[in-house]
């Protein structure tokens, strides 16, 4: 794994990961955080997810390493589920061991968010939205990650059979018994969003966040779910801002992308003709404007402020250095957004159309 952590913090060391962690002084010093909706809760505008490279699929002092460079840069939020890994539940665990080791002391600094929706467990208890499911995963999550409460849970993806008010009781549920200080819903459709903001309401627990889908590639928020956070006064935390990658220098050169996991929801081979075209003459514009695509691309998500944070995954310390600087960028002028637009609408690969419209 590449870092150049040493060099960046040569006091703390922490990049020597078997020295005992703490926290870098200045880490506050650069970071932009932003407002979710019109709640009290402030994210930063980059955040870091677990779901890929923090499994037993990469060894455990990387994972570390990674994480303790993100909070010395300001990311105070990590973003969990309980079936992330792989296998299912071992990010959970792996960071219940950071949380106990590293993190312990800064558990007042940190928000960390875990989520049930997708199938976790053997049987009908295991998946999708029963308060049965939602209230025992939870629970399960806790234990994992070793904490008394996460700070976000989330409803992970709307169930057509579970009536919205079992699922949205369960998060009011959770809320009252002090195991989550917030509550949100992911990958919900806009008509959805709205009747599951009606229901918290009407139980006095608000639905403070979203947390969908969005990227250059992926627009699907914009037709219509938005509009309804901005009513709902929620706000958003877009997930895969980099279309897993595909918005980096990863796959420009002959498409065939190199990364440090297969992940299931990538083209398996080389990208299109049409696609390798698309993302060069993104790179082209990110290039003109001083950034790198995947700068570019985090940069873009946050232009309207509906979107509090731009959720990403990284595998080395590089990348998130890199992903940073995205919050440096110059405002995007008209001829950029007009030119991102028509190539947006360009590309055939969206990664996640298909799972975000439940
Ligand atoms: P992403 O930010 O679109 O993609 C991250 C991947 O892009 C990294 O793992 C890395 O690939 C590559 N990358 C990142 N920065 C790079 C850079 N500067 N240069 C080159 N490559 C770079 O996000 P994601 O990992 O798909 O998802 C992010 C988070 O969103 C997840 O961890 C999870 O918390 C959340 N999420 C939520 C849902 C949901 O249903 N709610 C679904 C999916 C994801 P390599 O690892 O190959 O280096």
């Amino acid at each position: 794994m590449t870092t150049d952590y040493a060099e960046r913090f040569p006091e703390s060391r922490n990049g020597d990961t078997h020295r005992p962690y703490q926290a870098a002084s200045d880490r506050y010093e650069s970071g932009a955080f932003r407002q979710v909706g019109t709640s009290g809760l402030w994210l930063p505008a980059i955040s870091l997810g677990l779901w890929w490279n923090f499994g037993d699929n990469v060894p455990f002092q990387n994972q570390r390493t990674v994480l303790r460079h993100a909070f010395d840069r300001g990311i105070t939020h990590f973003d969990l589920a309980n079936n992330y890994g792989p296998p299912f539940g071992t990010a959970e665990t792996n960071f219940g061991r950071m949380m106990r080791e590293d993190f312990a002391p800064y558990r007042d600094e940190l928000i960390i968010s875990s989520k049930a929706g997708y199938d976790m467990w053997p049987g009908p208890y295991g998946n999708n939205g029963s308060r049965k499911y939602l209230i025992a995963s939870a629970e399960q999550s806790l234990k994992r990650m070793s904490v008394d409460y996460v700070d976000i849970f989330y409803s992970h993806r709307a169930d057509p059979v579970t009536p919205i008010e079992e699922t949205v009781g369960a998060l009011d549920t959770l809320v009252r018994q002090g195991k989550a200080l917030y509550v949100g819903i992911s990958s919900y459709s806009a008509e959805r969003t709205a009747e599951a903001v009606a229901v918290a309401e009407s139980l006095g627990t608000p639905l403070i966040i979203h947390q969908p889908s969005y990227s250059i590639l992926n627009r699907w928020i914009e037709e219509g779910l938005t509009d309804a956070l901005k009513t709902a006064g929620m706000g958003a935390i877009a997930f895969t801002p980099l279309a897993q990658g595909l918005l980096t220098d990863k796959y420009l050169g002959d498409g065939t992308g190199d990364r440090s996991q297969s992940r299931f929801s990538l083209p398996d081979g080389t990208l299109s003709e049409k696609a390798l075209t698309t993302l060069r003459s993104l790179n082209d514009i990110a290039n003109e404007r001083g950034q790198t695509l995947a700068q570019m691309a985090i940069q873009w998500i946050l232009r309207d402020e509906v979107v509090a944070s731009a959720l990403i995954g990284a595998s080395s310390t590089a990348q998130l250095d890199q992903n940073l600087a995205a919050t440096e960028g110059a405002p995007f002028d008209a001829d950029e957004l007009a030119r991102i637009d028509e190539l947006s609408g360009a590309i055939d690969v969206n990664l996640w159309a298909e799972s975000s419209d439940a």
